[in-house]
């Protein structure tokens, strides 16, 4: 039985790429691409000839047992996306559900994912986070969405697409308000990289002053709401329990 590699590539920096994701490439009898001709041209670049084939997310469950049938067959097939770690908003699920359903041998090729490459460098807490892919389409149950991902009490990441950022800043900002710090993660590993880091309201001037700064591939953070703090300081709640027993 042949493997399935799951091959992140570069969100932008070529140079990003692994020496293991190359050999990978190289090496298995086929890649399976969520757009054969934009892999097509990393593949050239990097001087690589396999054969692709296209895995998108309006093929994928018909093309999973294909897939899985060559796996059985003994072929060794690469899993890409157009960008970084696939499944991470991208296709790949239902095929590798349906492999390791079947108990066929799936393996990771780790590199950049755009996600994880922002939480890193965003100064938000990292020690628990939630990835909660790209905002709903409808303001409302946006803002349904944004709530609810501040109410979980730790870091989220989301991505954004360049024609909804400013909606969504505004239904942050409905929500919770002027003041809420966010970060904002533009162009990561790319020549205009850019992060800011402040209130929604100063985010909206920042990229209202220079819409350029809207264009682009985005990652939105917000910090949890903080845990609850305690009401009572220790020391005064301390002398209450010894005065208790004294009290009428
Ligand atoms: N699978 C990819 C990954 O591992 O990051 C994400 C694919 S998803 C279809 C594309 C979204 O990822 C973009 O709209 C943007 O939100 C984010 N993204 C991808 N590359 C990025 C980059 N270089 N800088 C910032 N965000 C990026």
């Amino acid at each position: 039985i042949g493997t399935l590699y799951i091959v992140a590539t570069p969100i932008g920096n070529l140079a990003d790429i692994s020496e293991r994701a190359l050999d990978t490439l190289r090496s298995v009898d086929l890649i399976a691409a969520e757009d054969t001709r934009h892999t097509g041209k990393l593949l050239s670049h990097f001087g690589i000839k396999t054969r692709t084939f296209a895995l998108h997310d309006h093929n994928e469950k018909q093309k999973a047992q294909q897939l899985l049938d060559w796996l059985q067959e003994g072929k060794n097939i690469a899993l890409v996306s157009d960008a970084g770690t696939p499944l991470i908003s991208d296709p790949g699920y239902a095929v590798v559900n349906l492999c390791r359903q079947q108990g066929a041998h799936v393996t990771p090729v780790p590199g950049a994912c755009a996600a994880i490459a922002a939480l890193c460098c965003s100064g938000l807490p990292t020690d628990r986070f939630q990835f909660i892919g790209f905002s709903p389409a409808k303001s409302q149950a946006r803002q349904q969405f944004f709530k609810t991902a501040y109410e979980s009490g730790i870091t989220s990441i989301m991505y954004e697409s360049t024609h909804r950022i400013m909606a969504s800043l505004e239904d942050l900002q409905t929500v919770l308000g002027a003041e809420q710090q966010v970060v904002f993660a533009k162009e990561l590993t790319k020549t205009y990289e850019t992060f800011f880091s402040g209130s929604v309201a100063e985010l909206i001037t920042f990229l209202t002053n220079e819409p350029e700064r809207q264009r682009g591939e985005l990652v939105l953070m917000l910090p949890g709401k903080p845990a609850q703090t305690e009401e009572i300081p220790a020391e005064a709640k301390r002398m209450l329990e010894l005065l208790a027993p004294e009290m009428p």
